[in-house]
């Protein structure tokens, strides 16, 4: 069987992170988010970190070359020989290609939701500050107010999820990675899911789409 090559393509909110750790969990397929690396990096404070922290924050986009140079160290180690899920790479049509340069791609997909609901998505969202578990203060509320359910630490509101940065992330999406949905059109690699449907419905279409594909064998 071919290995699995899948990048996410949606705007943020749509839930590319929350369906690549499910897929990640299912097929056992490094789960890659170029957004979790950066993060790592501002908390590790590398100079990665110190040079990322005000992009981010601003809700702009790193530069691709040094994007590509993450995702090309990363994709040199062991686990991604069977294949791997990116979230939040490619952004940008110069990554797209500077990926091809390196690999390829054999499902690309596209999760749809629609503006407000997104808005309204990022600005309650909370993220556990320690094991990166994620809540909704209204549709998925932790037990104990601020307190993550599964290990107990602090929840917090990721920087960028604040309504003006989440605007301006909207804006860039628009911009510089919606031509991207063209891009793997063309190559014949894409597919559209409609995100505005509970996890689990979302999920299991999408493991349809991995499956039609002939790219995955389950773990489980
Ligand atoms: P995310 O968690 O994917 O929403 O990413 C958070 C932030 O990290 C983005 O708003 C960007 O500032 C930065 N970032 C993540 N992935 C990329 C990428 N592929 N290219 C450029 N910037 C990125």
């Amino acid at each position: 069987m071919s290995r699995a090559k899948v990048v996410f393509l949606g705007a943020p909110g749509t839930g590319k992170g929350t369906q690549a750790k499910k897929l990640s969990a299912k097929y056992g397929l490094p789960h890659i988010s170029t957004g979790d690396i950066l993060r790592n990096a501002v908390k590790m404070g590398t100079d990665l970190g110190m040079k990322a922290k005000s992009i981010m924050d601003r809700g702009e986009l790193v530069p691709d070359e040094v994007i590509l140079g993450i995702i090309k160290n990363r994709l040199a180690k062991p686990d991604c020989k069977k294949g791997f899920l990116l979230d939040g790479f490619p952004r940008t049509l110069a990554q797209a290609e500077g990926f091809d340069r390196l690999d390829s791609v054999n499902c690309a997909i596209q999760i749809d939701v629609p503006s407000d609901v997104l808005v309204k998505r990022l600005v309650l969202r909370r993220t556990c500050s320690s094991c990166g578990a994620m809540y909704h203060l209204e549709y998925h509320p932790p037990r104990v107010e601020g307190v993550c359910d599964i290990c107990g630490a602090a929840l917090v509101q990721r920087e960028d999820d604040s309504e003006s940065v989440v605007k301006s992330r909207f804006r860039v999406y628009v911009e510089k990675t919606e031509p991207l949905i063209g891009y793997y059109r063309q190559k014949g690699v894409l597919y559209n899911v409609d995100g505005n449907q509970d996890i689990e419905t979302v999920f299991s279409e999408i493991v349809q789409i991995i499956e039609a594909a002939g790219e995955v064998n389950d773990e489980g």
